[in-house]
This record gives structure tokens, sequence and C-alpha cells, in this order.
């Protein structure tokens, strides 16, 4: 671990080097159209004093239609974008978050700048930093084997599942050498509550087999080494490199992939830019922090489906507030996890989360 802290604190030193935002401001961003009327007004407007223009007798007996926006103004709010709402974020949504006052959210800055995106970026992973100040990967693993084999596990189910059932795994082929040895339909038995169970089978001992024979039963350190194995993606890469390796990297799973384009904070859709692009906002040393910070939010408030937005803590500073429940005593109950008083999905998380009140969830078939 100690030569993790090194290449931790080394990738730190050099990102404060290339980061020009390093000293960026505290300050959110004020939305630039705050202070403007309404396209919706506009809007009206517009038809009113083109209306005007074809009627004169209309004119004389609606006087207000005079006072409209010029035809020029209004041509120019014809060919705007359909108006969105503005909305209008809680000063204070959950205890966990320090007051900070309303604000008239933009919600689609898509002339923010380059330097106010890094700033909000940021801001917005300093208050997850502070409402998941326990974050961690959620899937149950005591070596860099373990933790690469219920990373493949993971996929298409989740990790309260995984963590369910790799204690059964391990106990019988705790390390590459015996799981590349299994028997295939015996195996197959113990990953069936993951799903998937033949392919996972397959690739977990073709791993395994891999290891044994290219890299002397070790997980290898690099991305390019471990994208070699069989079911091994880039994904699972970066949560090994940055969870057993303490080598920063950036898991974009699908909470991830939703969250960030909630904030805007990319429009791109394939993960691998994604990853790029989400990178460049932060400092390499931050990667694997803010990727558990914004899976966490995933998780436990800002839904695929039901968002909750009027218990989020960052609301002030999310462009998509609105897109969920706003009422925050509807919202409270969306809540999932620790934040709603329910266990977690590890069945052996780090004692930071106990002490903050998170409970261990339940080994499988108690719950
Ligand atoms: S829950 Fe709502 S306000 Fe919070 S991050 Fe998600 S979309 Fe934004």
């Amino acid at each position: 671990m100690s030569s993790a802290k090194k290449a931790a604190a080394a990738n730190k030193a050099a990102s404060a080097g290339e980061a020009s935002f390093a000293e960026e401001s505290t300050a959110v961003e004020e939305a630039p159209s705050a202070g403007k009327a309404s396209p919706a007004k506009k809007t009206s407007s517009a038809k009113k004093a083109a209306s005007a223009k074809k009627a004169p007798a209309a004119r004389k007996k609606a006087p207000a239609a005079k006072k409209a926006a010029p035809v020029k103004k209004a041509a120019a709010v014809k060919k705007a974008p359909a108006p969105r709402k503005q909305v209008v974020a809680p000063q204070k949504a959950t205890a966990a978050v320090s007051a900070s006052p309303a604000r008239t959210v933009d919600p689609h800055p898509r002339g923010e700048s380059r330097t106010a995106l890094v700033r909000r970026a940021r801001r917005i992973d300093r208050e997850l930093a502070e409402v998941y100040p326990y974050a961690h990967p959620e899937l149950d693993f005591e070596n860099p084997f373990q933790l690469v084999v219920a990373t493949v596990l993971s996929a298409q189910t989740t990790d309260l599942r995984v963590n369910q059932t790799t204690p059964g795994l391990f106990a019988r082929y705790p390390t590459p050498e015996d799981l590349a040895a299994a028997n295939p339909e015996e195996v197959e038995e113990i990953l069936r509550p993951t799903g998937f169970f033949r392919a996972k089978t397959k690739s977990v001992i073709g791993l395994s087999k891999a290891l044994v024979e290219q890299f002397g039963g070790e997980v290898p350190g690099r991305l390019e080494d471990l994208v070699k194995l069989p079911g091994v993606g880039r994904k699972t890469a970066f949560v090994v490199l940055g969870n057993a390796f303490g080598r920063p990297g950036i898991t974009v799973d699908t909470h991830f992939q939703r969250l960030v384009r909630r904030w805007r904070w990319t429009e791109e859709t394939d993960p691998d830019k994604i990853e790029a692009a989400v990178g460049a906002l932060f400092p390499k040393s931050d990667w694997t922090d803010l990727s558990h910070h914004v899976i966490w939010h995933g998780r436990r408030i800002c839904h695929a489906r039901k968002p909750a937005c009027g218990a989020c803590p960052i609301a002030p500073l999310c462009p998509a507030y609105g897109e969920g429940e706003t009422d925050p005593e509807k919202a409270r109950k969306l809540l999932k996890y620790e934040k709603a008083g329910q266990p977690g999905q590890r069945l052996k998380p780090p004692q930071a989360y106990l002490d903050a009140g998170g409970r261990p969830a339940p080994p499988l078939g108690a719950g």
C-alpha cells in the first residue's frame, strides 16, 4: 500500500501542475440568464406583437399589445429552442448539507465556460464528499484477486447479490490456482444467484487460468495487462486499479453515466469518451474517490427513474433539479440504503461506514 500512496502522491503532484483551475473559487456559478424575463413570457409577447402588426384595428383595441417586444425580437424568440422551466433549488435539502442560499439554477448551462464547468464539477464533488465521507467500493473483497472476480460477477446484477455469493466461492476456491482448476459445473452452482452464471463461470475460470499462466498467479497492476484478462474491460480494470492498487481510475458505470449527463459535465454517451471528458475536469488523484461519490449518489438519491431532488444535497448546483420529486417529504421516501436507514450492499463494510450509522447487508437468504 505504501507504493500505492506514493503513486497517488505522484499523481497529485502531477495534476497540481497541470490544473490551471486548482485555485478554484468556492462560489457557485450564477445562472447567466437568471435575471432575464422568462422565455415563455417573451414568446407570448412576441405573438401579441405579431398579431398587432397584422391587425391595426386590434392594436387600437388592445393598447397593451403596443408595449410588446418589437417584431425583430419576436423573430429571435421564435428561433430559440423550446423554453425550459426555471427552477429554484431548495435552500437546504438535507441535514448533511451546509446551509446555502437558494439559487436560481440555469437549467441548461450550455454556454458555461470551461472554467465555470470545472469549478461547478469540483464543487459538486466536494459537496458529495461531505455527504458520503465513508464512500467506498461496494463489493466485498480482501485482495486484488477477490476484487477482480467480484467485479466480473457484478455485471447485470447488484453488488449485494455478488457480496452474498462470493463468500461461498472464495471459501471453496481461495486462489487463482484453485479457481483455474475448478469443475465448471460446481462453480456454476455457486454463481447461479448472480445470473448469467454459465458465462460468468467461464469468465472467472478463464481469468484465473490467465492469471496463473501469464502473471504467476498474481493480479497485474497495469491497465494494459488487466484488460487482456477474459471478462475484464476498462471499467473492471479501473475498479481494480483504484481500489486494490491505489492507482487513480474513473469507473464509468450506469450511475456515473446518468449523473454526469444530468449535471452537464459532458454530452458524450460512449463510456470511454465520458471517462476522458470527466477525467479532464479533475486532478487524477481525485478520480477514484470521485467515482465512489458519483456512484453512491446515483444509488442513494439521484436514481434513474425517480431522483429524489427534494432531498438532494447538491440541488443548488444541479442543472437537472426538478427532474425528480421536489417535495421534501415525498423525496425523502425515495432515499435508499443508509440515507433511508436501510442496510448497505456490503456484508463487511468499512468501519467508517458503520460508525456513520451504516448497516451491513444480510447474508444470502437472510433477507
Ligand atoms: S437528485 Fe435531482 S437535484 Fe439531485 S443530482 Fe439528481 S437530478 Fe440533480
